[in-house]
């Protein structure tokens, strides 16, 4: 099975900038697709040796009517299916939202292995703030990372690959 890891998460979490940072070297954003490509971005990684597509989505946000939302909540869905791994990120500033635990339930309902990943943890200070997400009940550690500094993400990274 090929190694495919979805980056999940609200809006504005900083899902993007951490595909970014991930395929940034390799600049791979490969899907075209007319009408997808907002909601819903391929790219390549490598870390340590190890190769993988790394899937960037929307938003997903639970209990709208709205045809956006219920645009990036199939797109997730779709994201969730192809994936072997699940980047699931969350926000220390925000800390936890009712959000994050209705979307906790539907990625416990993939059995698919979940790393969350408590991005903006800028600072020492802020990384403390990582622990609250604990209250998720996810069966994962929680990785605090800043997307923007590259804080973490290395020791993140170390724990998804191991998944291939
Ligand atoms: P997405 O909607 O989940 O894809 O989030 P984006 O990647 O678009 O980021 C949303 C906002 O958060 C942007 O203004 C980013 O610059 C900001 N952001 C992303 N990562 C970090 C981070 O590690 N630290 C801080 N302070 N801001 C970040
Ligand atoms: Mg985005």
């Amino acid at each position: 099975m090929a190694n495919i890891v979805a980056i999940v998460g609200r809006p504005n979490v900083g899902k993007s900038t951490f595909f970014n940072r991930l395929v940034e070297k390799r600049q791979a954003i490969m899907d075209n697709e007319p009408g997808v490509t907002r909601d819903r971005h391929y790219g390549y990684a490598e870390w340590v040796g190890k190769f993988f597509t790394v899937i960037d989505t929307g938003g997903f946000v639970t209990g709208s009517e709205d045809k956006f939302e219920s645009e990036i909540r199939k797109q997730v869905k779709l994201a969730i299916d192809e994936a072997s791994v699940i980047i699931f990120m969350v926000d220390c500033r925000d800390g936890l939202t009712g959000f994050d635990k209705e979307f906790a339930n539907v990625l416990r309902a993939s059995k698919k292995p979940i790393f969350v990943a408590a991005n903006k943890a800028d600072t020492p200070d802020k990384s403390i703030l990582a622990a609250e997400f604990y209250g998720l009940g996810l069966d994962s550690e929680i990785f605090p990372i800043s997307a923007e500094n590259g804080g973490g993400t290395g020791e993140l990274l170390d724990e998804v690959v191991k998944v291939f």
